[in-house]
């Protein structure tokens, strides 16, 4: 018998949708929760603290890691985008991980599927208007991956926080008996935000994509002084990155319930930026209530 990765002892790889509902549906007939983390890959701090988010919440958690082609733009990073599989299923052994779901994009897609799933508001503005067809992809993929790993809860990150709001409305309007939640953003020591797409950048990229946290946390000390004005707290984080030679692709203040725009904060908002740095486009966000 060919000798396995130590990967492989412990966490169980699950690579078809039948496999992946029969070990969910026996933990939940033992009574257990199951927790679900959908995440393409390239696991970092911020996937691993939802991954205890998820523990904290469900007796069985299961980490998809899928490369979703159909959230891609026909000019994005979809072929180059990080897959160190090995590497994430380590990771997720250590974090004690019961099960990962990685199926191939053949298991996932028919090759004559034609039914999507839409939402038509939340996902309209921001990463929406700016990357058409991406949310339809990640609802589409995400309402597949519930109805493959079937879980009680399902753990997303804020530093996605337009695809969080678009994925609990979702859930909510076509009945997943899913609770989605929503964990905080995990940052790099000197700010930036964590992200897969990271490793795209530079030395010198990455340096001056700092202005993207350290634009959001001066907003976010304007703020704290009592600063409501959305120009106000919008323009020097525009400013700060255009000052780093970053493109800002959006930096809008918006109501974190509908996001439609805000001139002043007057209810629960999220500052939201988009920037490019180099060839790499970067989200990031702050809550300000
Ligand atoms: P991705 O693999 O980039 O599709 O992300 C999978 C999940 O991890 C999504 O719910 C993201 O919001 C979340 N995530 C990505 N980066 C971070 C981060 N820095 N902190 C917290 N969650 C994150």
């Amino acid at each position: 018998m060919a000798r396995r990765a130590r990967w492989e002892r412990f966490v169980e790889i699950i690579r078809t949708i039948a496999d992946m509902q029969r070990l969910s549906q026996g933990w939940r007939r033992a009574g257990q929760r199951v927790g679900c983390v959908p995440t393409m890959g390239a696991l970092h701090e911020g996937h691993l603290s939802l991954v205890r988010e998820a523990r904290r919440r469900a007796d069985r958690v299961v980490v998809t890691i899928f490369v979703n082609p159909t959230q891609f733009g026909p000019k994005e990073d979809f072929g180059k985008y990080p897959r160190p599989f090995e590497c994430d299923c380590a990771l997720c052994e250590q974090e004690g991980v019961d099960a990962v779901f990685a199926p191939e994009p053949a298991v996932m897609y028919a090759p004559d599927a034609t039914t999507w799933v839409v939402e038509e508001k939340l996902s309209q503005p921001l990463c929406g208007e700016r990357r058409p067809g991406h949310f339809r992809g990640v609802t589409t993929v995400v309402a597949k991956l519930f109805n493959a790993v079937l879980p009680d809860v399902a753990v997303f990150g804020q530093k996605d926080a337009q695809q969080v709001l678009v994925l609990q409305r979702m859930a909510r309007d076509l009945n997943f008996p899913v609770e989605v939640v929503v964990a905080p953003i995990v940052r790099e020591a000197d700010g930036l935000a964590m992200s897969s797409r990271n490793v795209y950048l530079s030395e010198d990229e990455r340096t001056r994509a700092l202005a993207i946290s350290r634009g959001l946390e001066q907003a976010r000390q304007a703020y704290a002084a009592g600063e409501r004005r959305a120009e106000r707290l919008c323009a020097p984080l525009r400013a700060a990155i255009g000052t780093a030679c970053g493109r800002v692709d959006y930096v809008e203040l918006r109501s974190r319930e509908t996001l439609e725009l805000l001139t002043t904060v007057d209810h629960p908002a999220v500052l939201a930026v988009a920037a490019f740095f180099g060839a790499t486009r970067l989200i990031d966000n702050i809550f300000l209530d």
